[in-house]
């Protein structure tokens, strides 16, 4: 790009360099975007008296932030691809998704999610008599029918940050997901709903349970159909940034065994401003913030939320479940927090102090139930 000081020079200049003018640019009538011979020529552009200034013809990029699928940097802080070398081959326990339905056809979660094998899709007949027609990949315990998928756009993303398998990665590429359907178009939910969730979920032999919601209200019947549910039950700590020991959280407040209740962490073992917290009522904190996934409709895209740390936690104790089928649901919680990195920033903060660790929990040594 070369601006003249004057016009009328353009064509000695012209001819002097040999330039081939590609454009002008009015109303200056003087800035010309030309092609030059050599290299050297643009040095002698600049020194010559007739040129205001010769640059080059710089490139620009668009100024967003990567979100190609490599910027999951959420598994390698807890080693996952080096702990998916400890799993042995072996059925995957099945982990329910109590979320707004999961988009089963997507490509990377297709061949993941729990398959009802006694239920033959859309005949209109309840052929496993279990109660719900056509549930194949799990039940909408909002509408108490077969279609689990994701009108929301919210479970999708955590059933991926679990067990996706294809351009994208869950945390356990093997998992087996059941996706329970709670909430409504608009992200709702109630008691009702979710008690029938966790029992269908129960019903249906799920063993692990992910809960990437919550809210203020103490439901009694929540509290009881968890704690009716020998399953290890993870929870999200919320994300109001506040200390839950002061503004409870449920269900990860409630009194019930075999729950991990998680805050988000970031790239750099931070806490979010978003993230809840507290070392009464909040385990351990794992990545939750720009966290790439699977979005429904077959998308894919980041989300940032303590939703977005629990399924992590779920997904890595479906790992460890996988390499060891007889551990209960106290010996599974006791592996991920025995395995979690221990880190000064979270000293006081969460109960265990500490940040979720694949390779961890995949080393724990069998553990008596921790009594309550
Ligand atoms: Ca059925
Ligand atoms: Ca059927």
């Amino acid at each position: 790009m070369v601006r003249l000081r004057d016009t009328r020079s353009e064509r000695r200049l012209v001819d002097d360099y040999g330039l081939r003018v590609e454009d002008r640019f009015q109303p200056q009538g003087d800035l010309l975007h030309v092609r030059i011979q050599s290299d050297e020529d643009l040095a002698r552009l600049q020194a010559d008296s007739r040129v205001l200034y010769a640059e080059p013809n710089y490139c620009y990029s668009l100024d967003e932030v990567s979100q190609q699928p490599q910027a999951q940097w959420a598994l390698p802080k807890v080693q996952a691809e080096t702990a998916w070398q400890m799993v042995p081959d072996g059925p995957s326990p099945i982990v329910a998704v109590l979320d707004t339905g999961v988009d089963c056809q997507h490509p990377a979660l297709t061949g993941n999610m729990w398959v009802n094998v006694g239920e033959i899709p859309g005949d209109g007949i309840d052929n496993d008599g279990n109660g719900v027609i056509d549930d194949v990949n799990g039940y909408n315990a909002n509408a108490d029918t077969g279609d689990c998928g994701d009108a929301y756009g919210h479970g999708t993303h955590v059933a991926g940050i679990l067990g996706a398998n294809g351009e994208v990665k869950g945390v356990n590429p093997r998992a087996r997901i059941m996706a329970i359907r709670i909430h409504d178009q608009y992200g709702s939910t109630n008691a009702a709903a979710i008690a029938r969730g966790l029992r269908y979920a129960q019903q249906m032999g799920a063993t692990i349970t992910n809960n990437s919601w919550g809210g203020p209200k103490a439901a009694y019947s929540i509290r009881d159909s968890f704690a009716a549910f020998p399953a290890l039950h993870v929870m999200s700590a919320g994300n109001a940034g506040k200390n839950n020991d002061f503004h409870a959280h449920y269900p990860g407040n409630f009194d019930i065994p075999n729950k991990l209740v998680v805050a988000a962490s970031d790239r750099n073992d931070g806490k979010p401003s978003f993230s809840n917290y507290g070392k009464g009522h909040v385990d351990l904190a794992a990545p939750g913030e720009d966290i790439y996934s699977t979005l429904k409709d077959g998308q894919f895209g980041p989300k940032s939320g303590t939703s977005m740390a629990a399924p992590l936690v779920a997904g890595v104790a479906s790992l460890v479940a996988t390499a060891h089928p007889d551990w209960s649901p106290a010996q599974l919680r006791a592996a991920i927090l025995g395995g979690a990195d221990v880190l000064p920033q979270w000293q006081g903060t969460v109960a265990s102090g500490a940040r979720l660790n694949a390779v961890g929990a995949l080393s724990q040594p069998p553990t008596p139930a921790p009594p309550r």
